[in-house]
């Protein structure tokens, strides 16, 4: 701000109003070139800082292959999810998902076509998924959406929905040389009101595993 050479309860004002620096007049160019060039240098200062800080969160809770939220976030996320609908008394469904027979395509093709295989794969069930369902990579080819205030007659519809989409068309690998066939497992239950996040998962993972049993490519309900 600019003050009068004797306006100190100007100063004081703009000070408590949150100038960070002041000059008072006559204004000397040398002086002023100075305060201006502190000021942007501070601030370009904490502007990097708050982008770092922004990047590293980032970081720390987006797997860098296929940009999704990985299992830092969802640890951070479910148990507060899983409270709230059990509070609400309202359903939440989680479908546990696993590529089938992935490790061939690792071994057919080479680990890039596999990492490929599962940046596509992370694409087609973020399109077929809603809005508000969160899908994460666990790590791997293993992946999870949870859904909030979702039945699991509806879960299932979007889960078939899921598994057709990958199932449908080919995938690219080597720069779209080569297009292979991919299926999906998955394993579907829904929150009985339990606030352990582990149970939950426990039941989904035991549905998948049917799932990969009876021939895979399919979605299996949790019996309970
Ligand atoms: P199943 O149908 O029973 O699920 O068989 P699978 O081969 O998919 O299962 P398995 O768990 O034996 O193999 C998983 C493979 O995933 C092993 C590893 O080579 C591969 N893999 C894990 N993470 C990555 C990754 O980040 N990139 C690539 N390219 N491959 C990965
Ligand atoms: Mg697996
Ligand atoms: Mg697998």
């Amino acid at each position: 701000m600019l003050a009068e050479a004797d306006d100190r309860r100007k100063v004081l004002h703009g000070l408590e109003l949150g100038a960070n620096d002041y000059i008072s007049r006559p204004i000397e160019r040398n002086e002023l070139i100075a305060r201006v060039r502190t000021q942007v240098r501070r601030r370009r200062y904490s502007e990097a800082l708050r982008n770092d800080m922004q990047a590293s969160i980032e970081m720390a809770l987006v797997d860098p292959l296929t940009g999704l939220n990985n299992r830092r976030y969802l640890d951070m996320r479910l148990p507060s999810l899983l409270e709230e609908s059990a509070r609400r008394a309202r359903p939440l469904a989680l479908m546990a998902l696993d590529i089938d027979r992935f490790k061939s395509v690792n071994d057919g093709f080479g680990h890039d076509a596999g990492d490929d295989v599962l940046r596509t794969f992370a694409q087609r069930v973020k399109n077929a998924v809603r809005e508000g369902d969160l899908l994460c990579r666990l790590g791997g080819e293993e992946f999870v959406v949870l859904m909030p205030e979702t039945e699991i007659d509806v879960a299932a519809r979007i889960a078939e929905r899921v598994r057709q989409s990958v199932e449908a068309d080919l995938f690219e690998i080597e720069k779209g040389a080569r297009r292979i066939p991919v299926t999906v497992s998955v394993g579907l239950a829904q929150s009985l009101g339990e606030t352990e996040a582990e149970a939950l998962f426990r039941r989904a993972d035991r549905a998948l595993y049917r799932s990969k049993n009876e021939g895979r490519n399919r979605v299996t309900l949790d019996a309970a």
